[in-house]
C-alpha cells in the first residue's frame, strides 16, 4: 500500500490509540474519519467504551514526551485546566518490593489528569486538524474487501437498530482495543490469525475518589505501593484535577479488592505500609468504589504473519494489552503512533514494516509487564534466563534504592520507558546494588 495510492483513511475506535493514530495519519492523508460507537461529547465524562477510565491512569514520562510532540503544548493546556504535575520521582512516594525507595528530582515531569480529561483534550486537539472528521455513536460491524479479500476497502457501520451502511477508505486502521475483531475478520477472509501470547494474571481493580485535606500527602502527588509475590495486592493514590484524589486498589491472581465501601477500606488497611489508608481516613469519599477485572496480558504477533490484506493496519491495545498496574498502555499507544509516523515518512506504508516497527516499540514494555508478572509463582509462562535474572535482581536493587537515589532514579527511568531495563545492569549500578545488601526485616 503506497500512501500516494489513497486519500481517505478510516480509524476504528476513538480512544487513545485511535486518536493518536488519526493525528499522525492526518499529516499524510487528505481525509481522516475516526469512528467510535460511543457518543463523544466535548466534555470529559466517563464513557462506556472506556470503562478503565474510572481507574487511576498514569501517563508515563515517555508518553508525555510523545504526546507533546504530536500535539505541541498539550501538557501546558492540561496544567492550565488544573491538572496536577510533579517530578516523576521527587513527587512520587513509591513502595516497591516492600521498600520505600528514595526520592529526588530527576527533571522528568509527570502529569496526573483523570483519563477522561486527558482523552477529551487530545480529542479536542484532533478535531481542529484539517481533514479530520469524528463520527460518534456508530458501531463498526465488519470490513469490506475486494480482489478476493486481498485488499480492504473500508468498513460496514451501524448507526441505529436497522441502519447499516459502508464507509469506503483507502486505509482502515483498527484501534478498537483488546476486544478487536481483526483476528476473526482475518479468519473469515481466509487468512491465518496472528499467533497470540497470553499471560494470565487475573487482576482485579477497585477505585474510589476522595477529597483530602490540603497537604495530606505533603509534596507527593502519587503514593504507589506495588504488589509482591508475598503480598499480591497493591494500590495507587493520586492527586487529580478538581482538587480530588483517586485511590485504585489492585490485586493479582484472584486477590481482588471488594467494591463495597467497607470492604474497600478494609483492603486498603491491609496494605503493607499505612500511608494510603491513613490518608483516606482523613478524607471524604466522593463516590462509591467501582470494580474492573483484567484477565491477562495479551500480545498478538501481527509482525510474524506472512500474509495480510493490503489497506488494513491494527494499533494500540488491539495489538498488545498489558497488565494495567504498570501504567503503560497509553504510552505504548503513543509509541506505536510514532512508529506509524516513521513508516509513513518512508513514503510507502506497507503492513509488514509497520507491524515490525510496532513490535519493536512493544518489546520493552511487554518484557517489563510480562516479565514482572512472572515473578509470581502462580503466574504461568516461560521464565527465560533474562526474566529470572531480573526478578532476582530487582528486589535487591529496590532495597539498595532506599538510601541510594541514583538507583531509584535509574529504576524510575526504566519504568517510565525512558531507558531500557538493561540499563539497570550497567556495571556501576550493579556495584551500587552489591555494596548495599538488603538488611533482614525490610529496608
Ligand atoms: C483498569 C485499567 C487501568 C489502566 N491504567 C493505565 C494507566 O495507568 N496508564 C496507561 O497508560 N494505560 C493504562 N491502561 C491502558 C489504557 O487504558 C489503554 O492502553 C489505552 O486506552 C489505549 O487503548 P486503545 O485506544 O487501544 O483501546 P481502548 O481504550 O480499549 O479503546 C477502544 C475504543 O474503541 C471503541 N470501539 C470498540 N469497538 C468498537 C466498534 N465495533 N465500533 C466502534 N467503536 C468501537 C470503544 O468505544 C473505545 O473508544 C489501563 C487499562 C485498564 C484496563
Amino acid at each position: 500500500m503506497n500512501t500516494d495510492a489513497g486519500h481517505h483513511v478510516v480509524v476504528l475506535g476513538g480512544s487513545m490509540a485511535g486518536l493518536l493514530a488519526a493525528r499522525v495519519l492526518a499529516d499524510a492523508y487528505e481525509r481522516v474519519t475516526l469512528i467510535d460507537r460511543d457518543q463523544l461529547f466535548e466534555d470529559s465524562d466517563h464513557r462506556r467504551g472506556v470503562p478503565q477510565g474510572r481507574h487511576l491512569h498514569a501517563l508515563l514520562a515517555r508518553g508525555r514526551q510523545v504526546l507533546d510532540d504530536l500535539f505541541p503544548g498539550l501538557t501546558g493546556d492540561l496544567a492550565i485546566a488544573g491538572v496536577p504535575s510533579g517530578d516523576l520521582l521527587d513527587n512520587v512516594r513509591w513502595f516497591v518490593s516492600g521498600h520505600r525507595i528514595s526520592q529526588i528530582d530527576i527533571g522528568q515531569s509527570m502529569l496526573f489528569p483523570s483519563r477522561p480529561l486527558l482523552e477529551s483534550h487530545v480529542r479536542a486537539r484532533l478535531r481542529k486538524l484539517p481533514g479530520v472528521t469524528v463520527v460518534d455513536g456508530t458501531t463498526v460491524t465488519g470490513l469490506t474487501s475486494s480482489d478476493g479479500g486481498s485488499r480492504i476497502t473500508g468498513v460496514r457501520i451501524r448507526t441505529g437498530p436497522d441502519t447499516e451502511s459502508v464507509i469506503e477508505a483507502d486505509l482502515t486502521v483498527d484501534a478498537t482495543g483488546r476486544r478487536s475483531r481483526t483476528p476473526a475478520w482475518l479468519d473469515a477472509l481466509g487468512y491465518l490469525k496472528p499467533v497470540t501470547e497470553e499471560i494470565r494474571v487475573d487482576v482485579g481493580y477497585a477505585s474510589r475518589s476522595y477529597r483530602l485535606p490540603p497537604g495530606t500527602l505533603g509534596t507527593d502527588k502519587l503514593i504507589l505501593q506495588n504488589w509482591t509475590p508475598a503480598r499480591p495486592y497493591g494500590a495507587g493514590l493520586a492527586e487529580q484535577e478538581g482538587g480530588r484524589h483517586i485511590l485504585t486498589l489492585a490485586g493479582l491472581l484472584g486477590n481482588h479488592p471488594p467494591s463495597d465501601p467497607a470492604g474497600f477500606s478494609a483492603y486498603a488497611a491491609q496494605l503493607e505500609y499505612p500511608d494510603i489508608h491513613q490518608a483516606i481516613q482523613q478524607g471524604e469519599p466522593l463516590d462509591d468504589p467501582v470494580a474492573f477485572r483484567y484477565p491477562a496480558n495479551v500480545r498478538h504477533h501481527y509482525d510474524r504473519l506472512s500474509r495480510f490484506p493490503n489497506g488494513l493496519l491494527v494499533i494500540g491495545d488491539a495489538i498488545c494489552s498489558f497488565n494495567p498496574f504498570y501504567g503503560q498502555g497509553m504510552t505504548v499507544a503513543a509509541l506505536q503512533a510514532q512508529a506509524l509516523r516513521e513508516v509513513l515518512s518512508t513514503g510507502t506504508l506497507h503492513w509488514r514494516p509497520f507491524f515490525r516497527q510496532v513490535a519493536r516499540a512493544v518489546d520493552v514494555p511487554w518484557s517489563i509487564a510480562a516479565g514482572g508478572d512472572l515473578a509470581f509463582p502462580g503466574v504461568v509462562g516461560r521464565r527465560t534466563a533474562k526474566i529470572r535474572l531480573f526478578n532476582a535482581y530487582l528486589p535487591r536493587l529496590h532495597a539498595a534504592a532506599v538510601h541510594d537515589p541514583t538507583l531509584s532514579a535509574a529504576f524510575t527511568r526504566v519504568t517510565g520507558l525512558l531507558e531500557p531495563p538493561e540499563s539497570l545492569l550497567r556495571p556501576d549500578r550493579i556495584l551500587r546494588v552489591l555494596r548495599r545488601r538488603p538488611r533482614i526485616g525490610g529496608e
